[in-house]
């Protein structure tokens, strides 16, 4: 049965209810949070790789800067696009592109949340999806 798979499955998955689960790590030591995941140690307080665990983090923080980008040479993409710095509540900063195409509107600090957006389908026929990022409605 076809199911939504992730584009880059090692960075983040659809949860149960289709949102975005994004794979961050913590130091079992220190505490400390970091995202994408990773397996050298901690980079914190220098604790070996089998300290570290996978953790699960939200897809919400707020923007810390961004960029729109209008011209683009790559066939990946088409221009315009915005290319956006979030600070997640859980603690690390995640680059990703946002829904958003242009930066109208935009600004420093705005709420900002994860999804999946369609991006085709596999020879499966599975439904691939990348994550954005997107203003979030108020109070999320
Ligand atoms: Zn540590």
């Amino acid at each position: 049965m076809p199911k939504r798979k992730a584009v880059q499955a090692e960075l983040y998955s659809p949860d149960a209810a289709g949102n975005p689960c994004l794979n961050g790590g913590k130091c079992g030591t220190c505490g400390y949070v970091f995202f994408p995941p990773q397996r050298y140690g901690c980079e914190a307080c220098g604790a070996p790789p089998e300290k570290l665990e996978a953790v699960e983090l939200r897809g919400r923080g707020r923007l810390h800067s961004y960029a729109t980008v209008h011209l683009h040479q790559g066939k990946d993409i088409e221009a315009p696009f915005t290319v956006g710095l979030i600070v997640l509540d859980d603690g690390p900063a995640i680059r990703a592109m946002l829904t958003e195409r242009t930066d109208a509107g935009l600004a420093v600090g705005d709420r900002m949340a994860s999804v999946l957006v369609a991006a085709g389908t596999d020879a499966d026929g599975n439904e691939m999806v990348e994550l954005r990022f997107a203003r979030a409605e108020a109070g999320r």
